[in-house]
């Protein structure tokens, strides 16, 4: 709510001065406000100065808003300033990823992560793998007002995976792979970084990376590597012949092309706009280059086993902020997932 009260008859009057400007100032001049206070600003200007004179007139404004608030029965009340709306589309689920629209350029508190959505009022964010139950998600407009919802996170079942027979040095890597594994995990940080403005991918439905699609190993599972408990694997691996062409989800920027990476093997990165990205590993071959701009279906590499890989397949995998999440949920389109908030 915007801070806007009148202390006393004596005539206090404090009110936010964004929403003072845009809706209450015109208010008050429309009722006649500024004539009541009989002051004339432009020989008030030649008086006393510009600095003072506005400082005379928010005065008398403030004193005549209280006086006015009283005695028209017509007075503004709190409803009419304009309420803060936003709506979500994707699903309310650990893992999943929401595109929301509100105000232009308002802040978001995504769940503990500030955002900012665009020019048209679009914003994205992600809900981690292992997201508490209930998740806040609060928008400010650029002239302070706000708005604050807490939604129900529904909890996702992750299998455990075994796998076995993995390149021993891609469990326990030797000391001499060290210093590569480092400059690998620096190459992969910046660009995951990476927080594009102008790409729009992220608002639109994802295609596969594949023309055909199986699914060798779901995202999110426990991972049992050799024998010994892992992280979590957070990629959905899709299966294929090397050679097998990928293709881009969605419109973005390609932020990471890499190959011979110690994990990964050759590994691309597009950022489908304000951190978006969805990442592609244990590539064959890559056709793209650090900040070249991709459409929908276009070849970006081609599968391969590179990396920490027991055959050819593609370990698909997509994050924002920090937080992994299921790429595969921006395939299906996203449906309302939000109320469509409403101040007070
Ligand atoms: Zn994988």
């Amino acid at each position: 709510m915007p801070q806007q009260f009148c202390a006393s008859s004596g005539g206090k009057y404090a009110v936010n001065t964004g929403v003072f400007a845009k809706y209450l100032l015109p208010k008050l001049v429309q009722k006649g406000a500024a004539k009541r206070c009989n002051l004339d600003i432009g020989r008030s200007s030649q008086l006393a100065g510009k600095v003072s004179a506005l400082l005379a007139l928010f005065a008398c404004l403030g004193l005549s808003a209280c006086d006015w608030a009283k005695a028209d029965p017509i007075a503004p009340k709190a409803a009419e300033v304009p309420e803060v709306l936003f709506s979500l589309f994707g699903e309310l689920q650990q893992s999943a990823t929401l595109v929301g629209k509100t105000e232009p350029m308002a802040h978001i508190d995504a769940a503990g992560i500030s955002t900012t959505a665009d020019a048209s009022g679009m914003f994205v964010f992600g809900l981690d793998r292992d997201a508490p139950e209930t998740a806040i998600i609060s928008v400010t407009t650029i002239d302070g007002r706000t708005l604050s919802k807490t939604y129900h996170i529904e909890k996702r079942e992750y299998r455990v995976s075994v796998v076995n027979g993995l390149p021993p040095a891609t469990i326990n890597p030797p000391p001499e792979a060290m210093a590569k594994i480092q400059r690998d995990s620096a190459i992969k940080q910046q660009a995951f970084h990476s927080q594009d403005t102008e790409m729009k991918g992220f608002a639109t439905q994802f295609r596969w990376p594949l023309e055909n699609v199986r699914v060798t190993s779901p995202w999110g599972a426990q991972r049992s590597l050799n024998g010994a408990l892992q992280r979590p694997h957070y990629g959905i691996d899709l299966g294929g012949t090397t050679g097998t062409p990928i293709l881009a989800p969605a419109q973005g920027k390609v932020v990471l092309a890499q190959s011979g990476m110690h994990f990964e093997g050759a590994m691309v990165g597009i950022d489908h706009g304000q951190g978006l990205i969805t990442n592609y590993l244990h590539m064959s071959k890559i056709d793209v280059a650090v900040g070249q701009i991709v459409s929908a279906g276009d070849k970006i590499g081609e599968i391969g086993a590179e990396g920490r890989a027991t055959g050819p397949h593609l370990c698909w995998r997509m994050r924002w902020r920090g937080r992994q999440l299921d790429p595969s949920k921006m395939v299906a389109p996203l449906q309302p997932a939000g109320m469509i908030g409403a101040a007070q």
